[in-house]
């Protein structure tokens, strides 16, 4: 069933202009063609790269397997395929809502009809004084700057990895592979904890240790500085640690700092409706937007970091626009990290403090599937190294299902 969106559908004399010529953006604009619209698309960035993906960077690129460009998804023969107007190196400063209008640091602005936001979002710095000698990983540049840095370490290397979260596993993972040493600084008692809840985190705990990797929890750090070749880690409470390199994993922050001034509702994101859309003119899509997420407990205002949500926007968005109808169908949030050896997936957009349970497979063995409940009702289901389980189960999110009828089905059997 199709739900009637009141929007002004798209005609060839429209200019759609997407800020940020990342993921979301361009698969936005690769879906706008899918969908029939032949007008003008301009997507501004301010990187010097066409839009690539992110996900390898920290797995496939850092690990040695990719060359940086395998990640480009805007070949130079999908961009004259698209026939969308490329500017990049440029950001963008400011947003005139009423004149439909993007400023760029040039001095130059872009008048559209639409105007879509996809920002997303920037690497967290913790604003330590060797801070200039600290790498983050969240663009190509941020690779080929600790790469650079790699190339003159000799194996054994020690590289402190602050931040145990998704980024900092897989990183962590990458440079054992590599023969360096990483060790991996986590401030909570243990990863994940705060996404995943108490119980979870409990059971991927060993993963570290296993795969050869040290895994320091409840650090409390307080510097990071430079001395002679050496970047020196300072703690409340442990002796300083000395190492080669510094890498810190510690979260995103959206980037919405260039529409201060352009009266949107600005809220830990651009706040968009569940068709993704800020005002007649202005929609925002991926990291950067803070959406009305529709689910089987209701809806809750949400902004999510998943590459499919990013996906499934862009898909959403560009069929609004082009039909003026959006699909009743729920977005269902999925996610995956490639860690210590082993897969962690997650479908849904469950709270910390849900119920959850294993319902296939052990800790023991390293993969298991659990399902998150909460009033009884599944949230999300999550698992470790069981990725057709996990999608099997992907019906009981799609549909207010109980905890109890779950069991029964147990859709992850068949
Ligand atoms: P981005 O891809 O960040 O694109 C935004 C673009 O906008 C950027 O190029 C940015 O520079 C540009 N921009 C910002 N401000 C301006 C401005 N003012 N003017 C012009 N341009 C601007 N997700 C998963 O689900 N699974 C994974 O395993 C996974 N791994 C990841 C690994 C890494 C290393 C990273 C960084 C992310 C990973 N993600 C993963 C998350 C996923 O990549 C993101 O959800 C996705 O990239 C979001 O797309 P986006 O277009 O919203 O943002």
């Amino acid at each position: 069933m199709a739900r009637h969106v009141r929007v002004r559908t798209l005609s060839a004399d429209d200019h759609v202009v997407v800020v940020g010529a990342g993921f979301a953006g361009w698969r936005f604009t690769e879906a706008l063609r899918r969908d029939g619209f032949a007008g003008p698309i301009t997507l501004i960035g301010d990187e010097h790269h066409a839009p690539y993906d992110r996900p390898p960077l920290s797995k496939n690129v850092l690990v040695g397997k990719w060359e940086l460009d395998k990640t480009t998804l805007a070949t130079p023969e999908h961009l004259e395929k698209s026939g969308a107007t490329l500017r990049l190196g440029v950001a963008a400063t400011g947003l005139d809502v009423a004149a439909s209008t993007v400023h760029l640091a040039d001095g130059s602005s872009v008048q559209g009809s639409w105007v879509v936001i996809a920002t997303g979002t920037r690497a967290r710095h913790l604003n330590y004084g060797a801070d200039a000698q600290v790498h983050t990983i969240r663009s190509r540049d941020d690779v080929e700057a600790l790469e650079a840095v790699l190339r003159g370490l000799g194996a054994g290397s020690t590289i402190a990895v602050i931040g145990g979260g998704f980024i900092g596993a897989e990183a962590a993972t990458a440079l054992r592979t590599r023969g360096f040493e990483p060790i991996v600084l986590e401030a909570a008692q243990r990863p994940l904890i705060g996404v995943l809840g108490p119980e979870v985190s409990l059971w991927l705990e060993g993963l570290a240790t296993k795969a050869g990797i040290e895994l320091r929890t409840s650090q409390r750090i307080l510097d990071v500085k430079l001395v002679k070749q050496d970047l020196v880690v300072s703690f409340q409470d442990d002796v300083d640690l000395s190492a080669r390199a510094v890498i810190v994993g510690a979260g995103a922050v959206p980037n919405v700092e260039w529409l201060a001034t352009s009266g949107l509702e600005i809220d830990g994101g651009v706040v968009v409706d569940e068709n993704l859309i800020a005002t007649s003119t202005v929609a925002a899509i991926g990291d950067v937007a803070s959406f009305s997420w529709r689910n089987v407990f209701g809806t809750e205002r949400v902004r999510i970091e998943h590459w499919q949500v990013a996906n499934d926007h862009a898909a959403h968005l560009a069929h609004v626009l082009v039909t003026g109808e959006a699909s009743a169908q729920l977005l269902i949030p999925y996610f995956w990290s490639d860690q210590y050896g082993k897969k962690i997936q997650l479908l849904g957009h469950p709270r910390t403090s849900d119920h959850v349970e294993i319902v296939h497979g052990s800790v023991e063995d390293d993969q298991w599937m659990a399902l998150y409940s909460r009033d009884g009702i599944v949230s999300g289901v999550v698992s470790l190294s069981q990725p057709r389980a996990l999608m099997l189960s992907k019906v009981l999110i799609e549909e207010r299902t109980s905890l109890e009828d779950a069991l029964v089905r147990a859709p992850w059997l068949r």
